[in-house]
This record gives C-alpha cells, structure tokens and sequence, in this order.
C-alpha cells in the first residue's frame, strides 16, 4: 500500500491524500486551497497544476503506464478546503461523504448556484458511521468525530495488513468531542487493532503548543455573559457552523426569537428535523426566516429583542440598517479573526461589510485539534508513523510528540507502506 499527500504537507486547506494498492485506488479529499496559502504563494504553484492527477481530475491516458484509475473520492467532512475541487472530479468516479454534510452542501451549492457541484452531489454515496465500505481491496470505515463542520469523519483504511487513520480536521473540545474518540477507541478494540500503523493527522494548531486559544466551553460561558446584556444581538458566523449557532440558540433569553435569510433558516430546519429529532441539542425551533410580513415575529422581536444571524451581505446589511443602535445591540464576531487583519488572508468585503460598526465582541474558537488533544488521539491510537497534514509546521508533530516516528514528506511523495524507515 501505497499514501500519498498531493496537497498539504505544509500548508492549511486544499487537502487531497491518495491511498493505493495494487488492485485499487482511492482519494480523501479534494478541497480548495484557503485564500492566501503557503504553496500557493511561497511555491509558486497554481491551483491549476497542483490538481492534475491523471484518473481523477484528467485523463488517464495523462499520467505513465502504471497509473490506475481511482475507484473512489471520500470525503471527510463539507469545508470547502476539503470539498471545494468536486467539481474537477472525472464524471464517473464514485463520491462518497456523511448523509448531512451531503444535504448541507448541497443547500450551499445551490444557493450559491454551484451546478456543477449540486449535479456531482446528487449522485453521491453515503455514510453510515462504523460501516465498512469495501473498494477492491481497501476497506475504509468512516467513523464519526467532533468538528466546527457538522457530520464530519475520521476514515479508517484497511488493506495488505495495514491500517491508516485519517482524521480529516477534528477537535475534542467541540460538542461531544470526547465521545467520538471513546467511539474510535472501542471500533479499533472489536477489530483487535491494538495500533495503527499510520496516523495521517492534521495539524492546523501545531504552533500552538502552550495552549493559548480558546475551547468551544470558553465560547460557550462568553456567549451567555453577553446575551444577558444587550436585547438586540447580530451574530456573524459561517451558515454552516451548527454546533455554534446551536449554542448561540440555546443560551440566548428563551423568549427571543432566531432570524436569518431563508437561505440559512433551510440549513437550520433541516438540522431541526433530522439530527434535532435525538438530540436536544440540535433542536433550533423558534428559528424564523426574517419576513417583514410576519406581524407575529416583528412584535416579538419588538417586545423582547432577537438574535440574528448575519453574514456580508445585502440581506443583513438592510438588517443592521433596521435594527442596529448602539445601545440595545451587540455585534458578535463569531469567525476565524485572520480575515479581518492584514495579510494574505484579509476578506476585503468582509472588512467593508463591518466597516460602519463596532464589533462588540469577538467569540469564537477554533474546530481543530489542540495539540493536547493530537497527543490525546495519538494515546488512544498508538500509531507506529504519523504524517501530519493540514499545517504549515509539519516539524511541530515531532516536538509535540518526541517518542513517536514522525514522517515528513513533502506534496505528491509516495511513501510505501511496507517500507519500516523513517523519512524524519
Ligand atoms: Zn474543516
């Protein structure tokens, strides 16, 4: 068996990981660079090159004699700098992602009239959490975790007597965030997997080794103190953020009502009506589509103030222009801060967008692993070699982790499972 990481061995985003073996061929991930990259800015590599690869974006007839073409694209989880190159996909490779992240995504592609993309979903396979999908002669079980995406998966490949975890991006601080690693630990236990040979895992906060960023239980103790002081609270956050939009919801006064576009209203009911269904936590009922028609939900917004979700556009920009005064009101930043500050990065329209307000508050921690928590799951896992990805300090694995072998590839190396050495 055979991995290779086309794109992200020193940089956040654009993920996409090749696993292979004599018989069969498959792909995790086939997502966008995020704005501002590493490789591409400091590499000096187009998006354009970085995604030819002979049998899954171009022909095979592109690629040597030896090349395969790829019996699968599995997704971990709807981000589009793991999803977001679906469209470049050859037509009749099978797909493969979590039932809601498919459903999201598509409320996502079709708003934003990504038909590409909505046709490629539509044909879709999808997950169920534990359940082996067998490809030739990989088997890859998908095996639920804690993320800022919700559905999101850890993929578990078998195959020649190997076995690799990928973690896609993961946290276990997040809403429920210990229980999918107790989940991982018991799946590994009924399979007598004692270790795993490879970890691929992702490193986005590596540098952050003295633990200087929030957790999802400071947002969450942030949120209540500001909801007890301000009657009108603007929420900016990713429509797709749940677990954070649900925790908005459920500590804000019980009386106040959620307004959003339809667009993200849709996002919500759907969560309502499907995951909502078992768990309290995702049941966001008194969610309303904004509608000045609507007497009844204008009078409660009147009567005792209201969280509205926002996000740069006309929509809340009429919003805030409506309801906003600096009083009774509160602006919450509720993103990644990197698009506000100078650098590659910085959202333009974004910082235009917030130019005429202040921003009251900034809440908000990141969905990726702490490195505490990489340590926690290379603990639970016990893997013999580890590969990060997803992080622009590839070599922080190895201060993390001193006493495991940690591989260092560069993009579109082949590392050879059966080979013992370490390339640290
Ligand atoms: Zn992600």
């Amino acid at each position: 068996m055979e991995i290779i990481i086309h794109r992200g061995t020193h940089q956040i985003g654009g993920c996409i990981t090749e696993i292979r073996t004599e018989e069969a061929r498959i792909v995790i991930d086939m997502g966008t660079p995020l704005p501002g990259s590493k490789t591409e800015i400091e590499f000096d590599v187009t998006e354009e090159n970085a995604v030819v690869l002979p049998g899954v974006t171009v022909p095979l007839n592109q690629g040597g004699d030896n090349v395969k073409p790829c019996d699968g694209v599995f997704i971990t989880h709807y981000h589009g700098d793991h999803i977001g190159r679906i469209d470049m996909l050859l037509p009749d490779i099978p797909l493969y992602m979590g039932p809601a992240a498919k459903e999201i995504y598509s409320i996502y592609c079709k708003r934003n009239e990504l038909a590409e993309k909505v046709n490629r979903l539509q044909a879709a396979h999808t997950y169920t959490a534990g359940k082996p999908i067998q490809i030739k002669n990989i088997t890859v079980t998908p095996l639920l975790t804690s993320h800022s995406a919700l559905d999101a998966y850890m993929l578990l490949i078998e195959a020649e007597g190997k076995t690799i975890l990928h973690t896609g991006d993961f946290s276990l601080h997040g809403y429920e965030g210990k229980k999918w690693l107790e989940a991982v630990k018991k799946h590994l236990a009924e399979k007598s997997i004692a270790s795993i040979d490879y970890l691929v895992c992702e490193g986005t906060m590596l540098p952050d080794q003295k633990r200087t960023s929030p957790t999802e239980l400071d947002v969450i103790g942030q949120i209540d103190t500001l909801m007890k002081k301000y009657k009108k609270i603007f929420v900016l956050c990713s429509s797709t953020h749940i677990d954070r939009i649900a925790e908005f919801y459920h500590h804000r006064n019980y009386r106040n009502p959620l307004v959003s576009d339809l667009y993200q209203n849709i996002i919500l009911q759907y969560v309502t009506e499907t995951y909502g269904k078992t768990d309290y936590f995702y049941r966001i009922p008194y969610a309303y589509p904004y509608s000045q028609k609507n007497q009844k939900l204008l009078d409660l917004m009147e009567e005792y103030g209201f969280v509205a979700l926002i996000r740069p556009n006309s929509w809340s920009k009429r919003m805030l222009e409506r309801y906003y005064d600096e009083q009774d009101s509160a602006i919450v930043y509720s993103m990644w801060s990197g698009y506000l500050k100078e650098g590659p990065a910085k959202n333009e329209y974004l910082c235009d967008f917030l130019k005429p307000y202040k921003i009251t508050a900034f809440i908000h921690a990141g969905g990726h692993a702490l490195p505490e928590e990489i340590r926690e799951l290379a603990d639970a896992v016990n893997p013999a070699h580890i590969i990060p990805i997803h992080t622009e300090h590839p070599d922080a694995m190895c201060e993390l982790l001193p006493e495991r072998d940690i591989m260092l590839p560069e993009d579109k190396d082949i590392l050879s499972c059966n080979d013992t050495g370490s390339k640290k």
